[in-house]
């Protein structure tokens, strides 16, 4: 490549040359420091999408690249055909960071679920006695837990599903936030897990009602059924709380983390259960050439040190609160609705004029805020953690000005 980089270029070449499966907003970031990303012009924004909640730690965090480059000086991967000086030092200090007996390494979020499923499906066979190729897992309307066949087959959103059929079969669908709903799921013998997102983030960030998941929790026990948290986005300190199943003090049976995991820096996700789930699991039935190497190993060592040091669910939890209030004081009837936990947030907008979220993310983009609408008419608000309240009401103003430019 001889031509000069600019953002022109990157969108041309990536329209070109890149399968067109996402439908990116128009700007070409080209480095990250903190709560903030440069384009290639030089262009300064705050991220407010933060990788959808991998950037926990925020971007280019030192401690975090440290451990990654002095690793990759070392040893990068051996795969799991030998074991390496790492992976056990890694295994050690997650299972007692998060309490549990065993983890379980993989890379992206959507292994993460499959691992989880599978856990699930092999549990209910070997200790629950579901027999065989019957076992059920309830999941929720509107889930989102990525995008492999066995995944879209739980979900419901069309864009995901449609045209990618025959569908994995052994799932029940429920209405999200229903108890009643779960109850009666519940009633068949053969059900083996729920699975649920303490809040549904790709949904349009959907906050279930207080202690929803101490009942889903409460109603899984009494039936033997695993209750099975995907907190790919949720987790790591986003909602103000370590995980988000700690604000209702649910400890879920198998807990599937992602993203942040690795403070966005390279993909490690993880399974974490105990032993009588994990265990029955046994040598070549799953696994990954990636999982658990070296590098992804000291880098979420880090990226899980930097949350405790900087305590970033602590300032999740305030500045979330910050955040929310000052979005509620905005007087436009564009805003429908303001709505989150911790750094977790989401406005509905009302579209006005012919002008929607998308049009509204194109103008905060122009203001030097990053945010990204989904399901159309949401807009999902989650910087790094690490940003300062400086920062955080600066972008504040941004946005506000950004809303109040329809008016
Ligand atoms: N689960 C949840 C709750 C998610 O939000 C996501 C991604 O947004 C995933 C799973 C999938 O993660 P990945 O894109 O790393 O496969």
């Amino acid at each position: 490549m001889t031509e000069k980089m600019t953002s022109q270029l990157a969108m041309e070449l990536e329209d070109k040359h890149g399968a067109h499966n996402y439908h990116p907003l128009p700007v070409v970031l080209a480095k990250g420091e903190g709560a903030r990303v440069w384009n290639v012009e030089g262009k300064e924004y705050y991220d407010f999408l933060s990788a959808y909640s991998a950037v926990n730690q925020g971007h280019c965090h030192p401690k975090i690249i440290g451990a990654l480059t002095e690793q990759a000086k070392t040893l990068t991967l051996t795969s799991r055909a030998f074991f390496n000086d790492v992976l056990g030092v890694y295994e050690k200090f997650a299972t007692e960071y998060f309490g549990y007996d065993k983890i379980l390494p993989m890379n992206s979020g959507a292994e993460g679920d499959e691992t989880a499923l599978k856990l699930c499906r092999k549990w209910a066979y070997e200790k629950k006695g579901v027999p065989e190729n019957q076992a059920k897992i309830i999941v929720c309307d509107g889930n989102f837990h990525g995008r492999t066949i066995t995944v879209i087959s739980m979900s419901t959103d069309p864009d995901s599903r449609a045209g990618f059929g025959p569908y994995t079969p052994g799932f029940i669908t429920i209405p999200y936030n229903d108890l009643g709903a779960l109850e009666e799921a519940l009633k068949d013998p053969n059900v083996a897990g729920f699975l649920v997102e303490p809040i549904q983030g790709e949904a349009g960030v959907f906050v279930p009602d207080e202690g929803y998941l101490k009942k889903a929790y409460d109603l899984c026990k009494s039936k033997n059924v695993l209750f099975i948290a995907d907190e790919v986005q949720t987790g790591i300190a986003r909602t103000g709380k370590l995980l988000a199943c700690d604000h209702e003090g649910v400890r879920p049976d198998i807990l599937i983390l992602g993203k942040a995991l690795s403070g966005g820096v390279y993909p490690v996700s993880a399974v974490l259960a105990d032993d009588e789930i994990m265990l029955t699991i046994k040598p070549g039935e799953h696994g990954s050439t990636f999982g658990g190497n070296p590098l992804a190993a000291r880098v979420a060592i880090a990226a899980l040190e930097v949350v405790k040091d900087e305590n970033l669910a602590e300032r999740a939890e305030t500045l979330g609160k910050i955040f929310r209030d000052e979005m509620r004081k905005i007087d436009s009837d564009m805003i429908e609705l303001v709505r989150g936990k911790g750094l977790l947030n989401a406005i509905v907008i009302k579209p006005k004029n012919g002008k929607t979220a998308w049009d509204v993310c194109v103008k905060m983009a122009e203001n030097g805020v990053l945010a990204k609408p989904t399901h159309g008419h949401i807009i999902r608000f989650a910087p790094p953690l690490v940003i300062s309240e400086e920062e955080l009401r600066e972008a504040i103003e941004r946005i506000k000005k950004s809303i109040l430019s329809f008016e």
